[in-house]
């Protein structure tokens, strides 16, 4: 079924806040401007401009397209030096120009919607009637930008996994390839980690299949606080996920992996049944010269294979997977008898 929603002429109407103070802008020189009160400037922009602004910020979805064609068109009203646009909930920062000792802030808030801060810099004060008139070039940009931070929310969701929040195998494919080719060309190291959760079926049978999403959620935790903010962790299948550590080489990918067992053996879960217990096995590769994708996170594959035969909640890198014996011979393939 299609949903349809109408959006009343309240809900329309943006609100700009001006930073830091009770309904006013204030400047970083302390100077402080009432917009749009009967006392203050009102915009004063040739229509033919706003047109022509409204016009181009509807050409993109693209984020940082939008802010580079808001800051260079509105040009023609108010001299800015540069631009700042801030939106902390997605993580996003953008800038265009430089940065300048005066600024001027905006929240951009409709009844429904956070859409960012904007920032305004420039090397000479603001006065008030240009104040007025960055408020009026802002009507222009409420829905252009939300259009775009949906655009942006949308495909980030496309390369998440609901569950755990991790990357999905759309985003690890794109991602790890492109972190190959780089760490090739500038003589970098990555190493990967495959991990798996032990027993996990267990869990499930055991706790139900709402502990075992529980489980899932936590452990990932435990994995990206353990690794930096350049590292990232995707789900690679049902219970086993691959961990790209950028510029790590094995010695220092083991060290990771080490934690991230260790983290994921102390939790706990408390649910009618009990407190349960889980842990994992982690098989870790580093890049080679002539490796691809394939055969990287083959190599993190079979390691973790010798991780579940060496008894599980262990580590194995790829350079000491010559273990002689497997631990756990039974579930060794015993030729049939009867072929
Ligand atoms: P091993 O130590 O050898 O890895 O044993 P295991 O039980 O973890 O491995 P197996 O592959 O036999 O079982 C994996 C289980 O993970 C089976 C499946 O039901 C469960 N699983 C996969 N995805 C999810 C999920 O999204 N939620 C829950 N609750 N369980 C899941
Ligand atoms: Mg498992
Ligand atoms: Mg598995």
């Amino acid at each position: 079924t299609t949903e349809i929603y109408t959006l009343s002429l309240h809900d329309a109407l943006p609100i700009f806040s001006p930073l830091h103070s009770n309904g006013r802008a204030e400047l970083r020189d302390e100077k402080v401007v009432m917009p749009f009160g009967d006392l203050a400037p009102r915009p004063d922009i040739r229509p033919e401009v706003l047109l022509k602004l409204s016009g181009k910020l509807q050409t993109t979805l693209e984020l940082s397209q939008l802010i580079e064609i808001f800051f260079t068109e509105i040009q023609q009203a108010v001299l800015i030096d540069g631009l700042t646009f801030n939106h902390a909930p997605n993580n996003i920062l953008l800038s265009q120009g430089k940065a300048s000792v005066h600024s001027a802030s905006y929240r951009l808030q409709t009844q429904q919607d956070y859409m960012g801060d904007l920032m305004f810099h420039r090397s000479t004060r603001f006065r008030e009637h240009e104040l007025a008139n960055i408020e009026g070039l802002l009507s222009t940009l409420v829905y252009p930008l939300r259009n775009a931070l949906r655009y942006h929310e949308a495909l980030a969701a496309a390369f998440r996994d609901p569950l755990t929040g991790a990357g999905n195998r759309v985003a690890l494919d794109k991602t790890l390839s492109r972190e190959i080719e780089l760490a090739k060309r500038h003589g970098q190291d990555l190493s990967i980690l495959m991990l798996d959760l032990d027993h996990f079926k267990r869990v499930n049978d055991e706790f139900g299949h709402g502990m075992g999403d529980r489980v899932l959620k936590e452990a990932v935790l435990s994995m990206t606080d353990c690794i930096r903010q350049t590292d990232m962790c995707f789900r690679y299948g049902g219970e086993e996920f691959l961990i790209m550590l950028s510029s790590a080489e094995e010695a220092g990918a083991l060290r990771i992996a080490e934690r991230i067992r260790m983290s994921i053996n102390e939790l706990r879960f408390t649910g009618d049944k009990g407190t349960l217990q889980v842990s994992a096995s982690i098989g870790c590769s580093s890049l080679k010269g002539d490796d691809s994708m394939e055969s990287l996170i083959t190599r993190a594959d079979e390691a973790l294979y010798v991780a579940k035969k060496h008894g599980r909640n262990c580590v194995i890198s790829d350079c000491d997977m010559a273990i002689p014996e497997p631990l756990d011979t039974q579930t060794v393939p015993t030729p049939n008898p009867n072929r």
